[in-house]
């Protein structure tokens, strides 16, 4: 298995409006948000705050048909996904996917921060949404993946937006 995890990247919560969860996080974590930004392709806007080894992501829907608006309408607001971070989650996906394990990527995306992501369908993981994180990377020796081969240190520009 090529899963091998390296801790827990962020903790994910949906939530109605940034404008005013921002200030309720800001104020109960005792930091500032350390930056927002729109994720077009997944139809959210997230907020992330860091503190220690550990981060929480705040996400907003910015569509009212995405995904997300769909979980806060049938679920409300709270806790959305929890991030695994790993080396390669490119590879994890396919493993687990190999596994049985039921993929909603079968090919990682840019996630916010740059980050690739892939999530595991709840039904896999018994109700709970898994997203897996890795830090953009060259590519791995023979493993051709078009969409992850960016340089660290360049920043990505809108258009790069998988799908
Ligand atoms: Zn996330």
């Amino acid at each position: 298995m090529a899963v091998k995890l390296t801790g827990i990247e962020h903790i994910g919560i949906a939530v109605r409006s940034l404008a005013e969860a921002v200030p309720a996080y800001e104020k109960i974590l005792g930091v500032a948000c350390s930056g927002i930004e729109e994720v077009a392709d997944q139809g959210v806007r997230t907020a992330f705050f860091r503190f220690g080894q550990a981060k929480i992501e705040l996400l907003e829907p910015i569509t009212a048909e995405g995904p997300l608006a769909r979980f806060i309408e049938k679920r409300g607001e709270g806790i959305h996904h929890i991030a695994l971070a790993l080396p390669d989650a490119g590879a994890a996906l396919d493993d687990l996917a190999a596994a049985g394990v039921q993929v909603i990527d079968r090919e990682p995306r840019r996630g916010a921060e740059g980050l690739a992501i892939g999530f595991l369908h709840p039904r896999s993981a018994h109700g709970a949404l898994i997203e897996l994180c890795s830090k953009p990377k060259k590519k791995p020796p023979g493993r051709p993946r078009a969409a992850t081969a960016r340089r660290s240190g360049e920043a990505p520009t809108p258009s790069e937006q998988p799908r």
